[in-house]
């Protein structure tokens, strides 16, 4: 059974919001303290393969392997994203219709970790009921999934920062669930626009948190950030105990 906390204490992970302040050596950590990193190559993908959708945590493959949730805004580039780290076009459907019913995807990745697709969020025209679904099925899953070992919450790095990110991340922090950032589409603006917005996300997050959490800038496109994202998974993977 996979110690949670364990991991958690272990990560530099942010999980605490402003007031209640986090430890240093838990946002210096494992990068600097618990082991040295052995392999610098990011990791090899030899399989990645579609095992199953639910619409309830409980339903999901056993939590036998660390697990990986990605999510954001509708449109904000996941699939592409997922695509690309696999280095499969079509694993994860993109551009699915905005407020269709969506499930909890889970892809095994090298038979060793599980890579997770959630319905985005932030459908302002999604029906209320629509809307209440997702919020429990989600809430559920990622509160209560027990390997689950962080969430890369993506976030267009075109925009301004949204409201509906920022509450996400707030339910996250509350929660105490472990996060990354990923900022999508960076080949859509000049670096200086990129490094700009994504500065100004961190001002708006130190609003209300200690720590911004580690981020990552990428395009699925040109295929930025893929080594660094499956470099940060690979050493997880490492913290998991079953
Ligand atoms: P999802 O709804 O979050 O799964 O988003 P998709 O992956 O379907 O992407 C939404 C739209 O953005 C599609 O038209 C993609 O081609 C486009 N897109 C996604 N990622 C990138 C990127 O890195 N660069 C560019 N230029 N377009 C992207």
């Amino acid at each position: 059974m996979l110690n949670r906390r364990l991991a958690k204490s272990k990560s530099n992970f942010i999980t605490k919001r402003r007031k209640k302040l986090v430890p240093l050596y838990e946002i210096l950590s494992p990068f600097f303290v618990e082991r040295p990193m052995k392999n610098t190559n990011s990791m090899k993908l030899t399989e990645a393969k579609f095992v199953t959708s639910a619409a309830d945590y409980r339903k999901c493959p056993p939590p036998e392997k660390p697990e990986y949730a990605f999510i954001g805004r509708s449109n904000v580039g996941k699939s592409s994203l997922i695509n690309m780290l696999v280095a499969n076009k079509n694993l994860a459907k993109t551009s699915q219709t905005p407020g269709k019913t969506q499930l909890i995807n889970h892809f095994e990745i090298n038979k060793s970790w599980y890579l997770v697709d959630l319905p985005g969020y932030g459908f302002a025209k999604a029906p209320k009921a629509e809307r209440d679904k997702w919020g429990e099925m989600i809430g559920e899953y990622l509160v209560n999934r027990e390997n689950l070992i962080c969430v890369f919450v993506l976030i267009d790095v075109r925009h301004e920062p949204q409201k509906v990110d920022i509450e996400f991340l707030d339910f996250l922090g509350e929660k105490e669930v472990p996060f990354y950032l990923v900022f999508t589409k960076a080949d859509k603006v000049g670096s200086v626009t990129a490094e700009k917005n994504v500065e100004s996300f961190k001002q708006t997050m130190l609003l209300s948190w200690t720590q911004v959490p580690q981020y990552f800038i990428t395009s699925a496109e040109r295929r930025t950030g893929r080594d660094e994202l499956l470099k940060a998974i690979e050493e997880l993977n490492l913290s998991f105990k079953k």
